[in-house]
């Protein structure tokens, strides 16, 4: 009998995350598989969880990788996870559970902490539609040649090192124009966290204002086009329209948010007019 693979979120900065399952997984597990076995121990010895842990990095993700499916194909129950949050969102792991599934091992996610969707639910942008960038090219003209390639309209997640966050702003205003909105994400769960969201024409002077806002780790999350939402909304009104033929206003404002992505209060309070007769179609 095979084994299980479970990949474990672990926490971006306050070790209180920890979910109660990733600890119960990882104290049963056989072998923990961590990024950096040093960093890792700090969750493991605070938990007083004593698992054998096992290196696998960037660097050697298919050897370690190799080694680790042999365990599994031994019947061993593994625990993938990070320095910090979801592993195989920028961070290694992929590898390892593209090869587990290629084997027909179970694979077994523990959700939890991650940075990029922390800053996203924090960030109040209401679009359906949303991309992960992760991290951009750290030069300067590769990045602005990057950017160019990203045609989003929804809200984009970016991961930013502090040296770059300034520069990497300043190149998102001259992409996306100074009146979109973003929001900077910084230190999350930490104690000394920062959520701002502000026109990307204003987000460089708000970096620059104080001595320690760019310092830390960095998410920053693009709002959508205001095309965007205007698209939404209409599309969410037409769903809408016939659906409250069939449906209770509240019922209807829930699947055509839904359906097109539009806010969903938005589109309640257009219901609400529809069935009143104050509204004309
Ligand atoms: N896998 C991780 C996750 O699920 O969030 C991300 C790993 S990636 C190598 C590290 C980057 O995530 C950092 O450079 C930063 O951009 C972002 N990050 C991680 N922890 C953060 C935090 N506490 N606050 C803000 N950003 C964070």
């Amino acid at each position: 009998m095979t084994g299980i693979l479970y990949v474990v979120a672990t926490p971006i900065g306050n070790l209180a995350d920890a979910s109660a399952r990733a600890i119960e997984v990882l104290r049963a597990a056989d072998l923990i598989a961590c990024e950096d076995t040093r960093t890792s121990r700090t969750l493991l010895a605070r938990q007083g969880i004593a698992t054998r842990t096992f290196a696998l990095h960037a660097h050697n993700e298919r050897s370690a990788g190799a080694r680790l499916i042999a365990e599994l194909q031994a019947g061993k129950a593994i625990a993938l996870i990070t320095d910090a949050g979801t592993p195989a969102l920028s961070d290694p792991g992929a590898l390892l559970v593209e090869a587990a599934h290629r084997e027909g091992i179970r694979v077994v996610p523990i959700p939890g902490p991650s940075a990029a969707l922390a800053a996203f639910s924090a960030s109040g942008f209401a679009s359906g539609r949303l991309l992960f960038a992760g991290f951009l090219p750290a030069a300067r003209a590769a990045r602005r040649k990057a950017l160019e390639t990203i045609d989003e309209r929804g809200s984009v997640i970016f991961y930013e090192a502090p040296h770059r966050v300034a520069e990497t702003v300043a190149d998102l205003a001259e992409r996306f124009g100074a009146e979109r909105e973003v929001v900077i994400a910084r230190e999350l769960t930490k104690m000394f966290e920062e959520i701002v969201r502000l026109k990307l024409g204003q987000a460089l002077a708000w970096l620059e204002a104080g001595p320690h806002r760019q310092q830390g780790e960095f998410v920053l999350v693009l709002g959508p086009a205001q095309q965007a939402r205007d698209g939404d909304l209409a599309e969410g009104r037409r769903v809408l329209a016939l659906l409250l033929d069939a449906l209770p206003a509240s019922e209807a404002a829930r699947l055509a948010a839904r359906i097109s992505g539009a806010p969903r209060r938005e589109l309640y309070r257009v219901a609400l007019e529809h069935k009143s007769g104050r509204h004309s179609r």
